[in-house]
C-alpha cells in the first residue's frame, strides 16, 4: 500500500493568509502545507481520507485521474470543503462518488453541499453515494478498513486503520475501547497541532504522549500549524523514530 500526504496543515493552511512569521514566509516547501489529506493506493482501489478546501489542487497536483472513494474523519470544513469537485470524477468515471462518514459528518455534507442532495437538482452538481460509518469494517476493494471512534473536543471524529497503519487526524482524546483497535500499529500518523495546549487537538507534547503508549516502529506528525515552527528547526526536536509529515511525502506499507 502507498501512502502520499496531500496536505499536512491546520484548517488555515501554512502559509495563513496574510501572516508574516517566518514560517509562513519560508521558502522550504516542507513549510507550505495544504489541509490534511492523505492519498491511499492499494493494489486495485485509489481513495483519499477527507477532501477538505486544497481538494481539487491536491488531486491535480498528484495528477490523480482515478479515485474509488473518500473515507470521511468528521465534518469540518477544512476536511469536507472541497467536495464540490467531486464532479471531475463524477464526469469522468460516470457514476457517484462513495463517500463514508460517521452520523455527524453525513449531516454535515448534507448541508455544506445541500444543492447537490436537493429533489430538483440543477445539471451538473457533485453526485455523492453516502455510506455510513458505524461500528463495523468498511471494504474499498480488497482492503480491509476499520474505522476508530476518538473525541475531537467534544466531536466523534474516525480514525481509520488499515493493517499495521493507522491514520489519526483532529483528536485530543482517545476512549478506552479505541486504544485496543489502535493497539499493535506499526506505522502510525497522528495530529499535532504546535507546541501549546488546544482545546481540541493534540498538542505535540499529548501526540509524543500517545506514540510512547503505542509504541509504532514509525510516527508521522500532521495537521501542523504555523505555531509549531519551521520545519528544520522542529524536526531536530523528535526521536529518530518521529517525524513531522510535509506535502508530498510517500509512506509504503506491506499491509
Ligand atoms: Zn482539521
Ligand atoms: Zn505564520
Ligand atoms: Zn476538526
Amino acid at each position: 500500500m502507498k501512502i502520499t500526504f496531500l496536505g499536512t496543515g491546520t484548517s488555515q493552511g501554512v502559509p495563513v493568509v496574510g501572516c508574516k512569521c517566518d514560517v509562513c514566509q519560508s521558502n522550504n516547501p516542507k513549510d507550505n502545507r495544504l489541509r490534511t489529506s492523505v492519498l491511499v493506493e492499494t493494489d486495485d482501489e485509489i481513495f483519499t481520507i477527507d477532501a477538505g478546501p486544497d481538494f481539487r489542487q491536491q488531486m491535480l497536483r498528484q495528477k490523480v485521474s482515478k479515485l474509488d472513494a473518500i473515507l470521511v474523519t468528521h465534518g469540518h470544513k477544512d476536511h469536507v470543503g472541497g467536495m464540490d469537485d467531486i464532479r471531475a470524477f463524477n464526469f469522468l468515471q460516470k457514476k457517484p462518488m462513495t463517500v463514508w462518514a460517521n452520523e455527524l459528518a453525513t449531516a454535515s455534507i448534507r448541508s455544506e453541499f445541500a444543492y447537490a442532495f436537493a429533489d430538483d437538482k440543477y445539471p451538473g452538481v457533485p453526485d455523492f453515494d453516502l455510506k455510513l460509518i458505524s461500528n463495523n469494517d468498511i471494504i474499498i476493494g480488497n482492503t480491509k478498513i476499520t474505522p476508530i471512534p476518538l473525541k475531537h473536543l467534544n466531536l466523534t471524529v474516525h480514525a481509520f486503520r488499515i493493517g499495521n497503519f493507522t491514520y489519526i487526524t483532529d483528536a485530543n482524546f482517545i476512549p478506552e475501547v479505541s486504544w485496543k483497535l489502535i493497539e499493535g500499529t506499526e506505522i502510525l500518523v497522528i495530529n499535532a497541532l504546535r507546541k501549546e495546549k488546544h482545546i481540541s487537538h493534540f498538542n505535540l507534547k499529548e501526540a509524543m504522549e500517545v506514540v510512547n503508549i503505542i509504541k509504532p516502529k514509525k510516527t508521522y506528525l500532521t495537521h501542523i500549524s504555523h505555531l509549531m515552527g519551521l520545519h528544520s528547526k522542529i524536526s531536530k526536536v523528535l526521536p529518530d523514530n518521529v517525524e513531522f509529515a510535509y506535502d508530498g511525502l510517500i509512506l509504503k506499507t506491506n499491509s
